[in-house]
């Protein structure tokens, strides 16, 4: 099973590997079974990949659990685990132009964005990781008595991580690195939509040199693949990136298996607030891009835009003429800024909603359509006059559709956009010191941005309020999920 993909004229990808990375080998699945991954412009097949279920979850979790238990990885020194990490991030980064374009073959991201963003924020998120693995330990606590106690972070022991579609090298960096800065073992699964670039990364895992079984990685299904990580009697722990749905699901499963501790990143409907005395031009823009990045397929869009109503109609205007203009295309054209969304379902599930608007009474805009007909492309949209209580103010749509909705005041912006079961990020535009600051405390959500939107970094947590998750990716807080405390309590 080799396959060549020819990613540009120079650039191929050869991956003979298109297996499971298990102890690091290569093996088909016990099954034998492979799938079909696709390239979303157009609907063609790309290659065969091997898909793991329960059985290979078993083996991986085996290999996991000895290399935690046995392997050099638990005696090694904390500096060299780093090291290893910084080979890591040498490696995607020699390799970026190769990684940016198989991830925008798989997801159909424009491989501009994939090389701006999503590989060099996945190079610098193992870097920061890298640099912590020496510097992650407890305290001494002058406790009552004659005693010496102290506190060590000690790994979780194997941690299973389940990988979202949409930023698929990014998420995978976000849970690997830290859990491998800490001492753990990993049993990951990327989805199903866009398993290519973590089986490259699987290559460079072994080039850069990390121990048998460290870290194992298994392309599959969620209902197979990753309920048996979630389930799993012998996994400690388990990170998962996706939907609300799936993530009441892992937690299901991890209290009736052995109780796992669990970090969770799921859904939003983010709102993103525009006050009256903004420029203009600078908050459409914002809240533009803070809405059609990735294809809208982020779960922090800013997919509800509330406008304050003395500019209301202006903002909508020059809204609908950025839409228009946003270019649509060939992922691999320089110029795009908008691909096809990631396959069928989720383009069958994006039209919907566009009709649901349509259904409810909200005036569509701009866009609303299908464009060519093949691959999964869709208009930038944007919907005028939606009402709070409307499907497309409400639910997760995850697609190019913006919602721009009309306020009064403060106090009741405020209220509406915590009326909502999400509560991943916000933002809000005002010259306003204090109204700036009155959302940014009064809003439930794990980030808030100031006249800004979309700005993440590998040093500030990322996670969600309510049902948008548990735990905290990123920074400081995201290394304290792959650690627990054990306190030693010494008589003198
Ligand atoms: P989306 O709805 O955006 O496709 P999902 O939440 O379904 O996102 O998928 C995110 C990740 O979760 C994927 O890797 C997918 O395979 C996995 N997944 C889906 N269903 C389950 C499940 N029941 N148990 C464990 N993992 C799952």
């Amino acid at each position: 099973m080799t396959s060549t993909l020819a990613l540009a004229d120079e650039i191929t990808v050869a991956l003979p590997e298109l297996k499971l990375l298990i102890a690091n080998r290569w093996v088909a699945s016990e099954s034998g079974k492979t799938f079909t991954t696709i390239n979303p412009s157009t609907g063609e097949e790309i290659c065969q990949v091997a898909e793991a279920d329960a059985a290979d979850v078993e083996r991986a979790v085996r290999a996991a659990r000895s290399a935690f238990e046995h392997g050099p990885w638990r005696s090694m020194r904390a500096s060299e685990r780093g090291r290893l990490l910084h080979r890591l991030a040498d490696l995607i980064e020699s390799n970026v132009d190769q990684l940016a374009r198989l991830e925008s073959l798989d997801n159909g991201k424009p491989v501009s964005v994939a090389k701006a963003v999503d590989v060099a924020k996945t190079v610098a998120c193992y870097r920061y990781f890298a640099g912590w693995a020496d510097k992650v330990h407890g305290k001494t606590i002058p406790i009552d008595g004659d005693f010496l106690c102290y506190t060590r972070h000690e790994p979780m022991g194997v941690v299973g991580q389940i990988i979202p579609w949409n930023f698929p090298m990014l998420m995978m960096a976000w849970k690997l690195a830290p859990a491998l800065a800490t001492g753990n073992t990993v049993v990951l699964k990327p989805a199903e939509q866009t398993p290519l670039t973590a089986l490259r990364i699987g290559e460079l895992i072994l080039e850069a040199g990390f121990p048998e079984g460290v870290v194992n990685v298994l392309p599959g299904f969620g209902p197979t693949a990753g309920a048996a990580i979630a389930s799993h009697m012998d996994v400690d722990k388990v990170a998962f990136t996706g939907s609300t749905e799936v993530g009441h699901l892992i937690m299901e499963a991890a209290a009736k298996s052995n109780l796992k501790q669990v970090t969770l990143e799921l859904g939003g409907k983010s709102p993103n607030i525009i006050f009256e005395d903004v420029d203009l031009d600078e908050a459409v823009e914002g809240a533009h891009m803070g809405l059609f990045s990735n294809q809208g397929q982020s779960c922090c869009a800013g997919s509800r835009v509330f406008v304050e109503e003395t500019i209301y109609e202006q903002f909508v205007e020059r809204s609908i003429a950025r839409a228009s203009k946003r270019v649509v295309g060939d992922p691999f054209d320089p110029r795009t800024e908008l691909g096809p969304l990631v396959d069928q379902t989720q383009f069958d599930r994006v039209t919907g909603y566009i009709e649901s608007g349509h259904r409810e009474g909200a005036t569509l805009a701009c866009g609303g359509k299908r464009i060519g007909n093949r691959g999964y492309f869709i208009q930038p949209t944007v919907f005028a006059d939606v009402q709070d209580d409307m499907q497309i103010a409400r639910e997760e749509i995850f697609g190019p559709i913006m919602s721009v909705i009309s306020f009064k005041s403060l106090d009741e912006v405020i209220a509406r956009a915590n009326r909502t079961k999400y509560g991943l990020a916000a933002a809000v535009w005002t010259r306003d010191i204090k109204k700036a600051l009155a959302v940014a405390n009064g809003v439930r959500a794990g980030t808030v941005w100031v006249n800004c939107y979309n700005v993440m970094d590998t040093r500030s947590p990322f996670g969600g309020y309510k049902q948008s998750g548990i735990g905290r990716e990123l920074g400081e807080y995201g290394l304290q999920q792959y650690t627990q405390v054990k306190a030693v309590i010494a008589k003198l």
